[in-house]
């Protein structure tokens, strides 16, 4: 269940929070129980995992590519001031009207005023993680406007009353058998209901979608939609796509609202060019996505009249001002630091309280909305630091580095004394080699006796690792018996 390559929303968020949710630890000790969920994931993720690497192998020059796409990305942030405003100029010479939103309330409140303006009630959605990660659907309902998703992947996880789990995948986390029976209960409650009968083939499923949205496409007269890409010298926006829904949501209605985060603007289409092999590849494992919308402002008698961009901030320019963090605003968000996450894998999606779980969620949520909640203050330590997610990201975020860096951030602020602690006593000992060399033989004594599991607060470090076991001499004193002649 595919769709947009990262543009993407839906419900039970608020302003980009999940209500009520635990930090990361907990969240994760719950549903790395469910078996369910474990089997879905590992299945989906490997094989996602396995064509991508397939479709990225194909391409003799990736790694020029990588480097490229970092290259553009580093340089339209260091000068972001002035592609936004030469996007802002060409959008509005374009027909289009630019507005720009600091924060989630600010956003939401714009696009509601301009749907309320048209008279309308109801919206039709293609993905966008922008809106979901300012909560936009809630934000519509106070006002009593509906927002209908119309990703196949979003679709079931609005239907169920649920949240997505994945960038790209949002309904991830459900197998055929669940989305059956999500449509059958559910569908009749939002529109069409599915039909008699329905079983759990792709294909029938597919069809029940697909009858449901189409009456709401057609119905439509106001379309709300984020972008992968704009791009500054023209003044278009790029959806790319795998269903076609996001083609029907940016040409049917006649008033079209993209909501888009500052970060997502390139300088021109020769940049575009090299996201536009990127992106799919990595995301997909397709050589290029089935749907590739460009639009630039409005055009008489050709797709919508009248068209909004809202460009949001909502903690970009912060994380624009770190020097280690602001390598998460070049993410084009393809997911591919998700499927070979081993954190991921196991603890799925919803544990990271976020519209952007896994790795990139890791790094960029605490950056978005700071560590002062327990659930953001733990994101940096979802992980187990080895790498994978550098490998294969296409814009060459160093997710480890800035992991680490984070974790520095949130220790400073107290949120980790007794790891303070423990790094200042480590620190002491290692400037000492005596008092290590003493320590190391005292344990290698009494390694029968040492515990399993940690004294007090420590404990809660060692629920969730092994405690390695102690060798019998410490090596300095193995390798002062053992070393080869020729060194003594
Ligand atoms: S951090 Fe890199 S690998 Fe992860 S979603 Fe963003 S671009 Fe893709």
């Amino acid at each position: 269940m595919s769709g947009t390559s990262g543009t993407s929303g839906t419900s039970g968020t608020s302003g980009g929070a999940f209500l009520g949710m635990p930090s990361f630890p907990e969240a994760a000790a719950v549903s790395t129980q469910d078996r369910q969920l474990r089997a879905n994931l590992s299945h989906a993720t490997r094989t996602i995992r396995e064509k991508r690497a397939r479709a990225v192998a194909e391409l003799a020059d990736w790694a020029e590519l990588r480097a490229a796409g970092k290259a553009i990305k580093d340089h339209t942030l260091r000068h972001l001031d002035h592609y936004l405003l030469q996007l802002e100029a060409a959008v509005t010479t374009a027909g289009g009207t630019v507005h720009w939103a600091a924060d989630a309330a600010e956003a939401n409140r714009i696009v509601a005023d301009l749907v309320l303006a048209t008279g309308e009630r109801e919206v039709v959605k293609v993905k966008s993680m922008a809106t979901q990660e300012i909560g936009l659907n809630e934000a519509l309902a106070a006002e009593g406007i509906t927002a209908y998703e119309t990703d196949l992947a979003e679709l079931i996880v609005q239907l169920g009353d649920d949240r997505p789990s994945h960038i790209l995948v949002p309904a991830i986390h459900r197998n055929r058998r669940e989305i059956r029976e999500i449509f059958a209960e559910r569908m009749a409650d939002w529109g069409r209901p599915a039909p008699e009968g329905l079983t759990d083939s792709p294909a029938q499923l597919a069809e029940a979608a697909r009858l449901h949205l189409r009456e709401k496409f057609l119905r439509a007269k106001v379309a709300v939609s984020g972008a992968n890409f704009m791009v500054a010298e023209t003044g278009t926006l790029v959806v790319v796509e795998s269903e076609g829904n996001g083609r029907m949501c940016l040409t049917l209605p006649q008033t079209l609202i993209s909501v888009v985060g500052i970060e997502k603007v390139v300088p021109s289409w020769r940049d575009l060019e090299v996201f536009l092999q990127t992106l799919p590849r990595s995301s997909t494992a397709e050589r290029m996505n089935p749907y590739t919308s460009l639009w630039t402002g409005t055009s008489d008698g050709d797709g919508p009249s009248a068209f909004h961009l809202v460009l949001l901030d909502n903690g970009r320019t912060t994380a624009l001002a770190d020097q280690v963090g602001r390598q998460a605003l070049r993410c084009i968000r393809c997911s591919a630091c998700l499927n070979v996450c081993p954190v991921y894998e196991r603890a799925g999606g919803h544990a990271y309280g976020s519209v952007y779980p896994g790795p990139i969620g890791a790094i960029l949520t605490p950056q978005l909305r700071g560590t002062a909640s327990e659930i953001d203050a733990s994101l940096p330590y979802a992980s187990s630091l080895c790498g994978a997610c550098y490998e294969v990201c296409p814009v060459a975020i160093d997710i480890p580095e800035v992991l680490v860096h984070l974790r520095e951030r949130v220790a400073g602020q107290g949120g980790h004394r007794l790891e303070r602690a423990a790094v200042k006593a480590a620190g002491f000992v290692l400037d000492h080699p005596g008092v290590l060399a003493a320590g190391e033989r005292a344990a290698a004594k009494a390694r029968r006796l040492l515990p399993r599991r940690l004294p007090g607060p420590g404990g809660a470090w060692t629920d969730s690792r092994d405690l390695p076991d102690l060798p019998t001499e410490p090596f300095r004193d193995w390798w002062q018996k053992n070393r080869p002649q020729q060194d003594s």
